[in-house]
């Protein structure tokens, strides 16, 4: 996709600190980062969303990421880390190409997804019921 800044960094057209490559993957430092190392993986191929990511690249792509923590973790000294990823500009995607994030949690750093609710009442057994339906 022309207007799509990951596809231009896919394509070498703009720059960035490139961790791994493969045929299907690339993985670059985030340009503003949650903490020191955090990494994006992006497919190298133009997807929204997880739901418009094809099988042969969600299947790769968690194995991928434990291989690229494993590897930040013994360069940057932290042991606990996020992965993330946002589906939608609801969710916090900013960028629409797929990506995953992984950053690493260092003592004192922040991080804070959601707040808590009460159960809501019409969250029910039928509500779980419908949504199992809907997966088959
Ligand atoms: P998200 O909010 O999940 O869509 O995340 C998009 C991420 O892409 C943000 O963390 C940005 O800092 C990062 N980002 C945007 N442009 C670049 C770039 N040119 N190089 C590296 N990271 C980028
Ligand atoms: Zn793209």
């Amino acid at each position: 996709m022309s207007n799509c800044i990951f596809c231009s960094i896919v394509e070498k057209q703009i720059p960035s600190k490139v961790i791994y490559e493969d045929d299907k993957f690339l993985s670059f430092l985030d340009i503003a980062p949650g903490s020191k190392g955090h990494v994006l993986i992006v497919p190298k191929i133009h997807a929204e969303t997880l739901l418009d990511l094809p099988d042969e690249y969600a299947s790769k792509i968690l194995p991928l990421a434990k291989k690229i923590a494993a590897g930040m973790k013994k360069v940057l000294g932290f042991s606990d880390f996020n992965i993330i990823q946002n589906n939608g500009p609801l969710a916090g995607q900013s960028v629409g190409h797929y990506h995953m994030h992984i950053i690493p949690r260092y003592d004192g750093s922040e991080l804070s997804l959601w707040t808590p609710h009460e159960n809501d009442p019409s969250v029910t057994d039928e509500l779980a019921s419908k949504i199992r339906e809907q997966i088959g």
